[in-house]
């Protein structure tokens, strides 16, 4: 009996010694990411964070609320009167904006005395921002596309090229944090489509792009002798005349203005600078709007092209007649004098 009795009040002893109610842990993961610990970057705007705490129960324990509150402190979310061991809920970011968030765990005793705690918090990122430009163009049959980007990662460029149609391999991009940046080897003339694509930690993805027709022209070609000493530049030019320049290379490998094989041969058959001491006053030369192309051995079939429906497509509108241009085509981008111009589904034949 004593000894009963003595189990017993052991026993009763022991239940009745206070437990404490006790909040071991609050965690939080991404359904998409797995368990995040000590992350508090690894959110963005939309997510699903789950969000999962441990209460360890006394006897005292009645029930807890757990509240998710906003950057300026107040409740936007709860569950309350919650009475298992562990809890588990995916609250959806969808609507709220960005910045930092906590998680409040307050357990309630019997006797209405509370104990809390918070989360380290979590915050919430904007969604991945990706913007593309082109950085240089500057006309060696490579383009420089970058930009910058924010809570993104995984930035890799798509490429066409517009003009024939054809895809280029998604290509991994160079990125330093802040900035990313990818050069480019294209093929002068033709228009290509660069797209690039970033991811943020969750596989959320984001895309831009910029249309760009590449240059492939070497300055010295087109410019003449000195020309450094002068404030002239690629942008000197007419970019139309430049553009059909460039796809003229692509179909007649070999045409040159001033430059044949890297070897200058002539000085003003590109653009006429002010110390220029030939042609005419009103030249096209003289405004970058025209060109004299030169071939050693195609010069006939060069002109014929120019001269054809295809010349006008590429932007070439008028061209000196042959008897006056017999060892190169002149081809400019000036307008025609409508009144003369018979044929206008080719560029205009003019008499210098
Ligand atoms: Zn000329």
């Amino acid at each position: 009996m004593g000894s009963n009795a003595q189990g017993i009040q052991t026993i009763a002893t022991q239940s009745f010694l206070p437990k404490r109610t006790k909040i071991e842990s609050i965690k939080l993961s991404s359904p998409n990411q797995g368990w995040v610990r000590n992350l508090i970057d690894k959110f963005n705007t939309g997510d699903k964070v789950k969000i999962e705490a441990t209460i360890k129960k006394g006897d005292e324990f009645m029930h807890y609320n757990v509240y998710i509150k906003d950057p300026n402190g107040n409740d936007i979310d709860s569950k309350i009167n919650q009475t298992a061991n562990s809890f588990s809920y995916v609250w959806d970011s969808d609507s709220n904006s960005a910045g930092n968030y906590t998680v409040w765990v307050v357990a309630y005793k019997t006797s209405h005395e509370a104990e809390d705690k918070k989360s380290n918090g979590f915050k919430l990122n904007p969604a991945p921002n990706i913007n593309i430009e082109v950085q240089e163009n500057t006309g060696n049959g490579n383009i420089r596309v970058g930009g910058t980007y924010m809570y993104a990662e995984n930035i890799t460029l798509d490429c066409v090229n517009i003009t024939d149609g054809t895809e280029i391999r998604i290509e991994q991009c160079e990125f330093d944090g802040k900035n990313w940046w990818y050069n480019k080897p294209v093929v002068g003339g033709k228009e290509y489509r660069f797209a690039v694509r970033a991811f943020d930690n969750k596989g959320q993805e984001k895309w831009a792009q910029v249309e760009e027709i590449a240059e492939n022209i070497d300055l010295e070609d087109i410019m003449p002798l000195g020309w450094e000493s002068y404030n002239y530049t690629i942008e000197s030019f007419d970019s139309i005349l430049l553009s059909a320049y460039a796809e003229l290379k692509n179909r007649f490998p070999g045409v040159y203005v001033n430059v044949k094989n890297g070897v200058r041969v002539n000085t003003w058959a590109g653009l006429r600078t002010q110390n220029c001491p030939i042609g005419a006053a009103g030249s096209a030369h003289k405004t970058g709007e025209a060109l004299d192309l030169h071939h050693p051995t195609k010069l006939s079939e060069l002109r014929s092209f120019c001269e054809s429906a295809e010349g006008l497509k590429l932007g070439i509108r008028r061209i000196e007649n042959e008897p006056a241009t017999p060892t190169w085509v002149h081809i400019d981008v000036k307008q025609p004098n409508m009144a003369n111009w018979n044929d206008k589904s080719k560029p205009y034949i003019f008499y210098g």
